[in-house]
């Protein structure tokens, strides 16, 4: 069994009922593997301490996380990134937000001292989190304090994020240095939040060549997503030769999801969960960290983050979700208006796109184009 880090708290990180970051995600993924008989046996993690948060982000935005947890923002929040649309203030955010850290954190020491070789954090996932801003629904950067946690132990982390927006707070805090491999497929900035994640940001100092960016066309589908990853991912695995892969696994590249254009099916989810299982094999010793992330279609997330436990878990996969399950959660207030579906998985399709042969041609010559500048700095 991989073993699973969850607490029932994790649900109090929670802007309010009209944010589109909501625990009902989780409550509903948790209902669901509950139904099939399979819900975990969770680690509970202890929240992080300020001196973990420390490690990455800067004593000021923590000073004022804490202030806003009263739930009033202090006056200079929002040059923090609080209180402001995407990141609202709560009354206890510091210690939800902490807390997720700390499960991640909790992840990562598990695989450090070698208690599993991989581990499934069913929580976090805040990559747009930065130093010294709260940025994105993110408030404090779970992943960075993560792989810091990692590094300091002197192990080489590669950071996958397959959430469709570009994984910037991760990038930007890791960006100089050598011990911390980052990629990030997603759609391109031009087109998308946070409007970063371009070819061309490879690292600096003794970071460079340790930034990869695939930006992708708005309407990208299974196949060009595929072939972008496999341009990509395994060879800049190769070379970097990691101790760890920390995965970001946002589920909001479905082609349901209502923030972003990328077309995704639940097949290539399940197709890259399983890759990134075989590449952790092949690269860092079977060690691997996944985390959830975004995804704001409520029924394409719960199905693929069950996909995610149970392809980790090498459990069947159920064709029919359970009937009890859709019955008792169509009729929930809170999911007015979604139709859950009755199969885990899409239909196989592929949608009518006009130009699908340009974007997937388009998508290639941005993997050709990282490949050849960063080549340059691994020969
Ligand atoms: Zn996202």
């Amino acid at each position: 069994m991989v073993p699973v880090i969850h607490h029932p708290d994790y649900r109090a990180y929670c802007f309010g009922p009209d944010h589109p970051f909501s625990p009902l995600r989780q409550q509903l993924l948790w209902s669901l593997l509950d139904a099939l008989g399979q819900a975990p046996e969770a680690i509970e993690p202890a929240p992080a301490t300020r001196a973990d948060l420390e490690t990455v982000h800067h004593p000021d935005l923590i000073d004022r996380v804490e202030a806003a947890s009263s739930g009033t923002p202090p006056p200079d929040a929002e040059r923090f990134g609080l209180g402001t649309p995407d990141v609202p203030v709560f009354a206890g955010m510091d210690a939800a937000a902490r807390l997720l850290v700390g499960g991640t954190v909790h992840a990562v020491q598990h695989v450090l001292d070698g208690h599993a070789r991989q581990v499934l954090q069913l929580g976090g996932g805040l990559h747009h989190a930065r130093h010294r801003l709260a940025a994105g629904f993110c408030v404090y950067n779970d992943l960075s304090v993560a792989i810091r946690r990692a590094t300091s132990a002197g192990r080489r982390v590669a950071y996958i994020d397959i959430d469709v927006h570009h994984g910037d707070g991760v990038q930007w805090i890791h960006y100089e240095e050598d011990t911390v491999l980052t990629i990030s497929l997603h759609e391109a900035g031009q087109y998308l939040f946070p409007g970063t994640g371009h070819v061309h940001e490879l690292g600096r100092d003794f970071g460079t060549g340790f930034s990869f960016n695939v930006p992708l066309q708005p309407g990208t589908q299974d196949d060009s997503y595929r072939e972008a990853f496999e341009r990509v991912v395994p060879q800049a695995l190769d070379w970097f030769r990691p101790d760890l892969l920390v995965v970001q696994c946002g589920a909001d590249a479905h082609w349901q999801d209502p923030l972003a254009d990328l077309l995704l099916t639940t097949h290539t989810y399940a197709w890259l969960f399983r890759a990134l299982r075989a590449l952790a094999d092949e690269y860092a010793g079977g060690r691997a960290v996944f985390t959830l992330g975004g995804g704001y279609d409520p029924d394409a997330t719960v199905r693929v983050w069950a996909l995610l436990y149970l392809i980790l878990q090498d459990l069947e996969l159920p064709e029919a979700l359970p009937a009890a399950w859709l019955a008792e959660w169509q009729s929930h207030p809170a999911l007015q208006g979604v139709t859950l579906r009755e199969r885990l998985h899409d239909a196989p399709r592929r949608f009518a796109v006009h130009d699908a042969e340009a974007i997937a041609r388009q998508n290639r010559e941005v993997c050709r184009r990282l490949m050849e500048m960063a080549v340059r700095y691994w020969y």
